[in-house]
């Protein structure tokens, strides 16, 4: 069947197709892509690859119409010989080293929201029906019946009344949803925390042309409720100690306090878990030469190499980069280059920025750019309390949901800051303030920094938190926050 055809029967159906899942079709035969029509939901917005996968399996497994995708196998970190393989492993689950797609055409980015949209609108369609935009605003419905959409936030602004108004994207349309300050207070406030270019659920009424919604629910696509009571204990023991925003090279970094947690790293400690900043890097900022020690980024990196190197030999090091250090500035960040990464001893793990390993548990990194735009929006947060935002990254499922801030963002085919996969532990640095807090079943280190307050913070008046590292015991996901003395 042609495949503008078979668009045309999807679409009478109120259905979208994605085109993977037309490939895979468009060989079957009419009966075939009926019976695949019925068997999907109504509350399916774009029918993917899975929803048509049980009918079609055999067809495609004999064609192979389905483009090749790279199963993202984990690759266990090479062990040097003479050691142990399963001494202290690390495994890396996901990481955007040598996986970029991009080069930055306006295509991509069309590609790489539809990604955004399609991986949180799975998400939210597991735990509600939605109706596509564009449906809901033609058909004559009965205008007291509750309604629910998905969507990206476009654009957000308060009514003259005092109303919040919201307008809320689909692939078929887009519509502003009303959320009234009065009728339901509560609302009212749980809508402050929305952010630009996050996507979320909508339930409520239309306005009976059909050209407005008035909201009575939003819902975000969040984590499942605790499963820990239903989870056996965790397999592996061992400790990890998470820091970040070393700075390595600046004139504020506290090379006495450094020294003194070198020396503190004991047998029992199995992981040091690093995100990013390793060095304090060249021209981030304007007159940084000022601030510098070390104005050479090579120079810098070679003498964070040999206060790496001297961490005691059992201890797995996993680094991954922030926006001091000498990679692309868009995120996602691969990792270090091989001019870098050779300088530092042979078995430490380098990962892109963000980036899953598995050490036991399983610990999402990324250094926390995000964070900037996001208290930035939010009313009621700050800097001091860095544990906010990371719990609002959990709750929309997406590590920096903003574009267009401070965050560039690198379009690539798919959205690397969906989490996808729960982590136990997100570990992020860059605010250089610690907080550790625990939402659901995932633990959230904000790990501090190792230089002092610079010039610039001064003038910003931000309180850093400088010489503390996390310590996490893997088997009980207790923690303890370690304090190290360093002159003023
Ligand atoms: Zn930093
Ligand atoms: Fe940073």
């Amino acid at each position: 069947m042609e495949t503008g055809e078979i668009i045309e029967i999807f679409a009478e159906s109120g259905f979208q197709i994605d085109p993977r899942a037309l490939d895979a079709i468009k060989t079957s035969s009419p009966e075939l892509i009926h019976d695949v029509l019925k068997s999907i939901d109504s509350s399916v917005l774009v029918v993917g690859i899975e929803h048509i996968k049980p009918q079609t399996s055999s067809i495609t497994q004999k064609t192979r119409v389905l483009p090749e995708q790279k199963p993202e196998t984990p690759q266990t970190h090479d062990v040097p010989p003479g050691r142990g393989i399963n001494e202290n492993p690390v495994t890396i689950l996901k990481d955007i080293t040598n996986q970029s797609t991009c080069i930055g055409e306006y295509t991509e980015f069309v590609q790489y929201f539809k990604d955004r949209y399609s991986s949180l609108g799975d998400m939210l369609r597991k735990r509600m029906g939605a109706r596509p935009i564009e449906s809901i605003k033609k058909r004559n419905l009965d205008t007291r019946e509750p309604l629910s959409i998905i969507g990206m936030v476009l654009d957000m602004r308060t009514s003259a009344k005092g109303h919040k108004l919201i307008e809320v994207e689909d692939t078929t349309g887009t519509i502003p949803v009303l959320i009234h300050k009065e009728k339901d207070k509560e609302l009212f406030e749980a809508a402050k925390r929305i952010l630009l270019d996050e996507v979320i659920g909508v339930t409520g009424t239309l306005s009976s042309d059909g050209n407005i919604m008035f909201a009575n629910k939003i819902t975000f696509p969040d984590l499942p409720n605790s499963q820990k009571s239903m989870l056996p204990g965790k397999k592996t023991g061992g400790k990890a100690v998470f820091i970040s925003d070393i700075h390595v090279g600046s004139k504020t970094f506290l090379e006495d306090a450094w020294l003194k947690f070198v020396d503190w790293l004991g047998d029992d400690i199995n992981y040091l878990v690093i995100a990013g900043d390793v060095v304090d890097g060249i021209g981030v900022f304007p007159n940084q030469d000022k601030e510098l020690a070390i104005s050479d980024i090579y120079e810098q990196y070679e003498k964070a190499a040999e206060y790496l190197n001297a961490v005691p030999k059992h201890i797995k090091i996993i680094i991954s980069p922030g926006n001091h250090d000498a990679v692309r500035q868009a995120e996602p960040q691969p990792r270090f280059p091989d001019r870098i990464t050779k300088m530092f001893k042979s078995d430490i793990t380098f990962v892109g920025n963000p980036a899953m390993v598995d050490i036991g548990v399983k610990v999402l990194i990324y250094h926390g750019r995000s964070m900037d735009d996001i208290i930035a929006s939010i009313p009621g947060f700050s800097y001091g309390e860095p544990s906010k935002p990371m719990v609002e990254m959990l709750k929309l499922r997406h590590l920096s949901p903003i574009y267009g801030g401070r965050v560039s963002i690198a379009p690539e085919q798919k959205d690397h800051f969906v989490i996808d996969q729960i982590p136990d532990i997100l570990h992020c640095g860059h605010v250089h303030t610690v907080g550790v807090s625990r939402y659901k079943d995932v633990l959230t280190i904000n790990s501090g920094t190792w230089q002092s307050q610079t010039d610039f913070q001064k003038r910003m008046n931000l309180q850093p938190d400088p010489a503390r590292a996390t310590v996490v015991d893997l088997a009980s996901m207790e923690y303890r926050i370690m304090e190290f003395d360093y002159a003023k």
